[in-house]
């Protein structure tokens, strides 16, 4: 269990603790909190983030790296869920994130673009349908019968996504924590919160994602932890991936690292009901699935280097939950549920709910995240 990400060393941070109570506590330094401590110190309130670990050691540094635009369901497929016009506002308001992220990111960020291909027939007519939607909707993507590099012959057609991104999260997010505590964050690492009432808070904000589960009775129900497993072949001589592929509904997903390694993920759905869980252990059986895929990938059998679990936060309607917790009188706030896509939407939806705790609720988005649309 060696998240890659995590390997290299974390910058050094000021140090600025704040005595007694504060305008807002945050639950969770991972890109959620880290972006949302940031925004509201920006904003001149007074915060405090406690994180049971250290920063970024949650799914913000044990994820693919995979820094895409849009939400976690199908474009047309969320044009029927969500409505036409609010599914185009929601995407165009993740590019304007992964926007904004590049400028904060340096080089934990490159922009290669993706690819989403299609594994089967079947898949190719579900992801035509997908891209004909976002032609329609003037959203930029590109139909390629065959892709280019390690993937060429080998799938049935592909979406290409200009202007998505790779990132290291790892960096990114502590680089955020930097800036966050050059704000005057007081940030606490391993700080684990027992209980919200006992925070000495006006108001808390919960960016737990899919760990904390149970931290918030309300949300028990609606944030539904999910494990997520990923390997990291030793470093390849040639570029075969150069850049962000995934397949399958996104439960294969693959792309090769600036130091020559392929970083693979996914084969969820071999045990799918065994990975509803929060323990963060890596299984024979999907290790093994993974595995035998990498090969596939590079055609030849090469050293794993690296392996782990991370735990990501699943929801009903595959939209991220954003505000305050039905219930819990406007004290108590939540930002997470990205169902496995948290890299832009975690940094955007920290800084929805700030600007929601400072006042600006003007973002249509805070309507479509509504915490309360399952009660
Ligand atoms: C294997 C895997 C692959 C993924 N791949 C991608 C990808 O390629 N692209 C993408 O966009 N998304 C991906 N995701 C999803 C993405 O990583 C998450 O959605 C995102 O990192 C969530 O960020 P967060 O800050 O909300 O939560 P996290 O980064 O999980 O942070 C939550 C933090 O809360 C802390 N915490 C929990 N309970 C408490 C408590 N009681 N007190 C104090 N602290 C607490 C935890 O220690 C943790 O650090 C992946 C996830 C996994 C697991």
């Amino acid at each position: 269990m060696n998240p890659y990400w995590l390997e290299e060393p974390a910058p050094a941070r000021a140090a600025t603790p704040h005595e007694g109570r504060v305008d807002v506590a945050v639950v969770g330094g991972g890109v959620t909190g880290c972006s949302a401590a940031l925004r509201l110190a920006e904003g001149g309130l007074r915060v405090r983030l406690h994180e049971a670990r250290d920063i970024a050691e949650g799914a913000s540094g044990r994820n693919g790296g995979f820094a895409l635009r849009g939400g976690a369901a199908r474009y047309d497929v969320a044009r029927e869920t969500y409505g036409a016009g609010r599914a185009a506002a929601y995407w165009r308001w993740t590019q304007d994130a992964l926007d904004r992220l590049a400028g904060l990111a340096g080089d934990a960020l490159r922009r290669p673009g993706s690819y989403r291909l299609a594994a089967d027939e079947e898949e190719r007519e579900a992801i035509r349908l997908e891209f004909e939607a976002l032609r329609e909707d003037g959203i930029a993507a590109e139909w390629l019968d065959d892709v280019p590099g390690g993937a060429a012959g080998k799938f049935h057609g592909a979406i290409s996504h200009d202007g998505d991104g790779s990132i290291q999260p790892a960096r990114f997010v502590r680089r955020l924590a930097a800036r966050a505590a050059g704000a005057g964050v007081d940030i606490r690492e391993h700080d684990r919160v027992e209980d919200v009432d006992e925070l000495a808070a006006e108001r808390v904000l919960v960016a737990t994602d899919g760990y904390g589960h149970g931290l918030v009775a309300e949300l028990a129900d609606l944030i539904w932890p999910t494990r997520g497993q990923v390997i990291v072949s030793e470093p390849l001589d040639g570029v075969l991936y150069d850049r962000p592929h995934y397949a399958r509904q996104g439960f294969d997903y693959w792309q090769q690292l600036a130091d020559g390694r392929v970083l693979l993920g996914g084969f969820r759905d071999v045990s799918i009901m065994d990975e509803l869980t929060d323990v963060e252990q890596t299984t024979p059986t999907i290790q093994s699935s993974l595995e035998s895929f990498m090969h596939e990938l590079v055609g030849a059998q090469v050293e794993i280097t690296h392996r782990w679990a991370g735990i990501f936060g699943l929801t009903q309607d595959m939209l991220p939950l954003v505000g305050p917790v039905p219930g819990r009188d406007g004290r108590v706030w939540v930002a997470g549920g990205y169902s496995g896509h948290g890299n832009v939407l975690g940094f955007a939806c920290g800084q929805l709910v700030a600007d929601a705790l400072l006042g600006d609720a003007s973002s249509p988005q805070l309507e479509l995240f509504d915490p309360a649309r399952f009660a």
